[in-house]
């Protein structure tokens, strides 16, 4: 065997590879520079696994043979996106790590229209002046908070709301303590002192927006009274946070929204509402009850309502800030606004979508179309998957997959209602020479990678959160996974 800086001395330096007739062709095609760091990452590579032990000059050798291709794969990843589609099939509509609410097709094609040249983002048509960028999407916000409201007096909590458009809702949450609270205190519940992931914690924004946290009552009760004792000539506001990704049961207590609205309102104080994911639609259409949309806290005397574009709404990223228009004044006159404000991607996906909503084209939404799919129509898409894998199987290799449909329930996510669950029609998938966990893995492994639950030994597929048109690509890759040799 030789020695280690014997098979050294057999890898090319970057400059033979470069100039090596198997490797020069791409430098006409990608430059030069990258083709340069290609071949550095690969011979890097060869060199820690002779460092490592793991070639031999018989592997090396075998190596050396493959460093077209090699470096021909490291050039397509380098110059490749490493932002892609996966299909999700966890069932969860909301799922942070997957991109949260995929955009409305209509959306794409706004944002197609208006970002690809110049627009009247900050322009009005009428005076030739510089206007605001908020115009496109608070006419339709109030539109909105004023249909679901409907008649009467309500028509005045209408009038009266207004809508900014920051970042994410961290950003609404952390403008609104800023502006309505710096330097004075907050009072807020213990038990709604949450943890949203991705280190969003309600103490920490308070901190970083200058206010200051007055913590009340215990984790599991806190009674209006503890609010009310806790107000003194400091405080600025009343906060309340939903619990989105938790629920508290047995002995516990929480003052109702009504309670509070009275004793902010006794006290002259804004009472803000970080909603989370503030539906704008009926959820109990869909079976969904107990989660606040944001009508309804605006409608019960909510001030001001924080809520984020990316879950129940549909939407892209963005927090949204609704509620008393001399309170959301203040907020847009802050530097901060300007700090967290966002782009005009943003409000031409927001102003799609929400026309969607006006147009009640509730289906043009994908999160709500996802939500709005009968259990039926999800059996009869597995029925239909189940049928291609069977066939496959019955094929020149028989497949070594098992599949049968399941009774299950899909999950809204991404910290919104925490015990909300749709029914739906699971495809369970065992395969006899793998384990869940490896066919787990190969479905990610997939192009495009497939994302799915592994329970009880089983791979569970869930179509609630597939798209019709992936269906296919699906079946594809499960028989695929399933199929490819163990590599042990
Ligand atoms: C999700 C959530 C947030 C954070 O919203 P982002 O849009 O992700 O910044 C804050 N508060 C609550 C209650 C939430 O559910």
């Amino acid at each position: 065997m030789k020695a280690r800086a014997e098979l050294y001395r057999e890898l090319p330096s970057v400059d033979e590879l470069l100039r090596s007739a198997d490797v020069a062709e791409f430098s006409g095609q990608e430059g030069q520079a990258a083709v340069a760091d290609a071949c550095r990452a690969v011979l890097a590579r060869l060199r820690t696994q002779i460092a490592a032990g793991y070639l031999d000059a018989e592997k090396l050798k075998v190596e050396l043979s493959k460093l077209r291709e090699v470096v021909q794969e490291e050039l397509e990843r380098a110059l490749g996106y490493s932002l892609r589609t996966v299909i999700n099939a966890t069932g969860v509509i909301l799922h942070t790590n997957l991109g949260r609410a995929p955009i409305a097709a209509a959306a794409l094609q706004h944002i197609r229209e208006t970002a690809g040249t110049y627009s009247n983002l900050e322009y009005d048509l009428d005076s030739g002046e510089r206007g605001k960028r908020d115009v496109h999407v608070e006419r339709l916000f109030r539109k909105l908070l004023s249909l679901s409201t409907g008649e009467g007096a309500r028509a005045s909590i209408s009038e009266n709301v207004s809508t900014i458009v920051v970042n994410n809702n961290a950003a609404a949450v952390l403008l609104a303590l800023n502006t309505l609270a710096e330097g004075g205190e907050v009072v807020v519940s213990r038990g709604e002192l949450v943890e949203i992931g991705g280190s969003f914690r309600i103490p920490d924004v308070m901190g970083k927006s200058g206010a200051i946290l007055r913590e009340v009552g215990t984790t599991n009760r806190t009674r209006i009274a503890d609010f009310e004792n806790a107000i003194n000539e400091r405080t600025r506001l009343l906060l309340r946070v939903h619990r989105s990704n938790f629920e508290m049961s047995g002995f516990t207590e929480q003052s109702s929204l009504r309670e509070m609205v009275a004793l902010a309102r006794k006290h002259n104080l804004p009472l803000v509402e970080d909603l989370g994911s503030g539906a704008l639609f009926d959820l109990s259409s869909v079976g969904i009850q107990n989660e606040p949309g944001v009508v309804d806290s605006l409608r019960a005397g909510v001030d001001v309502v924080t809520y984020s574009g990316d879950k129940l709404l549909g939407g892209p990223q963005a927090g949204l800030i609704s509620g008393r228009e001399d309170l959301v004044k203040k907020m847009r006159g802050n530097s901060l606004f300007r700090a967290l404000r966002v782009d005009k991607l943003i409000y031409a996906a927001l102003e799609a979508t929400l026309l969607a909503y006006i147009k009640r084209d509730y289906d043009v939404v994908p999160t709500l179309r996802m939500m709005r799919a009968p259990k039926a129509e999800i059996a009869r898409r597995a029925g239909a998957i189940m049928t291609k894998i069977k066939s496959a199987g019955g094929g020149a290799r028989p497949t070594q997959l098992h599949a049968e449909l399941l009774d299950g329930e899909s999950l809204l996510g991404g910290g919104s209602a925490p015990s909300s669950t749709l029914p739906t029609t699971l495809i369970a998938l065992t395969c006899y020479s793998l384990t869940a966990n490896e066919l787990a893995t190969r479905l990610r492994a997939s192009d495009p990678p497939v994302i799915a639950r592994v329970d009880d030994g089983r791979v569970l597929l869930d179509l609630r959160t597939v798209f019709p048109e992936q269906d296919e690509v699906l079946s594809r890759e499960i028989v695929r996974a399933a199929a490819v040799q163990k590599i042990s």
